[in-house]
Parts: structure tokens; sequence; C-alpha cells
């Protein structure tokens, strides 16, 4: 008889590890408490390592489609000045796709490959037994459970294994805006660009012929534009308002955290993405970590045949590089705290060292993620 995984939560993490353990022949059930996937109106980053995690488990056709591939990257002060440039033309993928088509990718994929999704399902706990609990007061027994039910997973919560929550102190606005024909081609149009005005930033990143993804971040204690004010930013960024006037007022706000836990893992229970390391957005690397550490875990699992090796196996060889993902991703997003100078500085060393341009994009380029298959 197969083995079962019971997994909470139906977002990147979940479905990316419901459908890598779906490939290896388990049986599968992921249970998402909303009543649909839950779609944000916004782009994601998704670098090489993601891509090749989407490669391996045969949906990144699906996942990418529409998206167009980004070669470069600008970053500009208030006035338009470029201080930062990089092209990425070379190894290392990066592109933009929605997250719905991401989601609904994952979502066909783990359905085709025979896993369940039950919506409106919401476990409020785990037993390192191998038993995940529900409000109801019933269970489901597997011979591994995942909590990859996020920021605020209950399944981590319920096994004691949150060591810390620490808040970035920034805020993030996201959304999604339509491009105009003529962007398709021009430089200013096909770029990712982040606009500066002391720490306040917007970032603009093309995602597909038809739409863009806007992000505007801000710090604590600044109420400036926060929530989104228009007439603010306008004023703020002059050189982007062109971005600025299509900016709707209903995106998605986050404040930004940055988790970590005492063990991936307690029992047979496995945390999976921001449960287990959620960091802030500024490497792009969240969702695309959650998708390596999944496939990860279904390798290590299959290549010991032993639950309880496996996990020990996964988290030895995944954990340190994750945690120093999430601390690089910290770093950067503390340079918005540096006096402009400094930052500018600091921005043009690192567009300009191939050495730290290396180390800090190492987790998108160089390491190939356990369980991936080799690049084309
Ligand atoms: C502003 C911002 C920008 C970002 N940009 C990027 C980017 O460009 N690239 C990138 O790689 N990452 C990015 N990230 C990070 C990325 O979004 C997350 O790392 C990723 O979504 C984590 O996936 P996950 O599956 O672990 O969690 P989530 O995406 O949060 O999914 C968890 C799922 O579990 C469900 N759930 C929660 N609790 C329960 C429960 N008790 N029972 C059942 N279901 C439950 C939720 O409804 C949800 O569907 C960004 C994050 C933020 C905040």
């Amino acid at each position: 008889m197969a083995q079962r995984v019971e997994i909470a939560g139906g977002g990147i993490g979940g479905l990316a590890a419901g459908l890598a353990f779906a490939r290896r022949g388990w049986r599968v059930r992921v249970h998402e408490q909303d009543a649909d996937l839950r779609i944000l109106g916004a782009g994601i980053y998704i670098w090489e390592n993601g891509l090749r995690v989407l490669e391996t488990l045969g949906v990144y056709d699906r996942a990418i489609a529409g998206a167009i591939r980004l070669t470069r990257r600008e970053r500009r002060n208030a006035d338009g000045t470029l201080f930062g440039l990089e092209t990425m033309t070379g190894p290392g993928r990066l592109y933009v796709p929605l997250r719905r088509t991401l989601l609904e990718a994952l979502r066909d994929g783990l359905v085709a490959a025979g896993g369940e999704i039950v919506f409106d399902s919401r476990p409020t706990g785990a037993d390192p037994a191998g038993r995940l609990h529900f409000a109801d007061g019933s269970s489901a027994e597997a011979d591994l459970v995942i909590g990859a039910d996020g920021i605020n997973s209950a399944v981590r919560d319920s096994l004691g294994l949150l060591k810390s929550r620490r808040p970035v102190h920034q805020h993030a606005y996201r959304v999604m805006i339509p491009r105009l024909p003529e962007e398709l081609t021009t430089e200013r149009g096909t770029a990712i660009c982040e606009h500066w005005a002391g720490a306040r930033r917007l970032l603009y990143a093309p995602c597909t012929r038809e739409h863009a993804y806007v992000q505007l971040t801000t710090l604590r204690g600044d109420d400036w534009g926060n929530p989104f004010d228009r007439g603010f930013w306008s004023r703020l960024l002059p050189e982007a308002a062109w971005i600025v006037e299509r900016i709707p007022e209903d995106g998605k706000s986050d404040w930004l955290e940055l988790v970590r836990v005492h063990a991936w893992s307690k029992g047979r229970v496995a945390l999976v993405g921001d449960a287990a390391a959620a960091q802030p957005p500024f490497l792009g690397q969240g969702g695309g970590m959650a998708m390596c550490t999944a496939l990860a875990l279904a390798h290590h699992v299959e290549a010991t045949g032993d639950v309880a090796r496996g996990l020990a196996a996964w988290e030895a060889g995944e954990r340190r590089f994750t945690e120093w993902v999430q601390t690089v991703s910290w770093t950067y997003g503390e340079l918005a705290r540096a006096p402009a100078g400094l930052r500018t500085a600091a921005f043009r060393i690192i567009a300009g060292s191939e050495w730290i341009k290396r180390k800090t994009l190492r987790a998108a380029v160089a390491r190939p993620p356990t369980g991936a298959m080799a690049p084309a």
C-alpha cells in the first residue's frame, strides 16, 4: 500500500510538496482553509532555483505561461538617475509569472498526479505521531504530515516549534498594473526597476505582455503615502508617474517578518515554506525556497526509504542554506534604513562586484535545488 502524506495549506509550498510526493507514488491530500486557491492579485519572482523545481515537477510550461524572461535590473533615484544596473543574460533565469498562473499549474499538476485537494478544510494542529487535527475534533493519520500553512502556521505552533517572528519594520503594498503596447519594446518598459526616494521605494517588474507587478515599500512609522496615496507617490517619484497613475487602490498590504524555528520537524511532522522560514521579499526567494525545500523533502524521504531518516537528512542538507538566504534578504532590506549616500554606494558595490553577485545570487543561480534535474 502506498504511503500517505497529509498536508496543511494549499499555497506554493503545500502544493509543490504534494506534487513532489504524488510523483513518487504517495497518496497525497492537501487541506486548504479557503474555498479555493488563495490567489493574490500579484506577480512573483521565480529565479533559476524555483524554475528548476517547476521543471522537475513537470509544470514549468504552465507555471510561466505568458511570462517574459527578465534580463535587465535597474535602481534609480527619485529624479530618475540610474545608480545600479545588472544584466542577467547568462545563467540564472528570472521570470515574474502571475501568482494565479503558478498556483493553478501546481494545483493541476497535483490533481493530474492523483493528489487530492480538500478546500474549506482547516487543520488546527498536528501530533508528532503523524496526525493532523481539525477543529471539529476529527483527525487524519498519515506516514508524514506537512505543515505548509504559511507564516501563521497552526501546525508549527501546535508543536511548539516557533523560535521567533522577527518584524522587519517594513510594509509592502502589492498590485498588478496594465502595460501599454508602447512599453513592450522600450528599455524603461521592459526592465525591472527599483525607484528609490529615501527609504521609500517603488518596484516595477514586467510579468507578461499585459501586466506588470508593482510593490511599494515603506518603513514602519512612515505614514506618508500608506495607505496608498496616488498624489503623494506621484510627487515623490515624478519619473515613475507613468507607473503610479495606474496603481489601483485595492492592492494587498503586508507587514514583513522573518520566521525562525527550533527544528524543521518533530516526529512525523515537517514544516515547509513560510511556516518554517518566512523571509522578507527583498531577494524574491520565499516562494522559490518553499518549492526547493518541498522537493528536497520528497527526495530525502524517498532516498533514505524511511520518514525519520529522511527528515533528518533533509534538515541537515537544507536548513543552513535556507537560513543563510533569509539572512541575506534581511540584510538587503536593512539598507533601506541607511543614509541615502551610503545605500547608493552599497548598491554600486553590489552591482559592480562579481564576487558579491555570486554570493548574493547563490540561492538563485549557483546551487541546483536538491532533487531537481540538471539544467538543460
Ligand atoms: C510582499 C511580498 C512579496 C513577495 N514576493 C515574492 C517573490 O517575488 N518571490 C518569491 O519567491 N517569494 C515572494 N514572497 C514570499 C512568498 O509569497 C512566500 O514565501 C510563499 O508564498 C510561501 O508559500 P507557503 O505555501 O509557505 O505559504 P502561503 O503562500 O502563505 O500559503 C499558505 C496556505 O495555507 C493556507 N492555510 C493557512 N493556515 C491554514 C490552516 N490552518 N489550514 C489549512 N490551510 C491553511 C493559506 O490559506 C494559504 O493558502 C513575497 C512575500 C511578500 C509578503
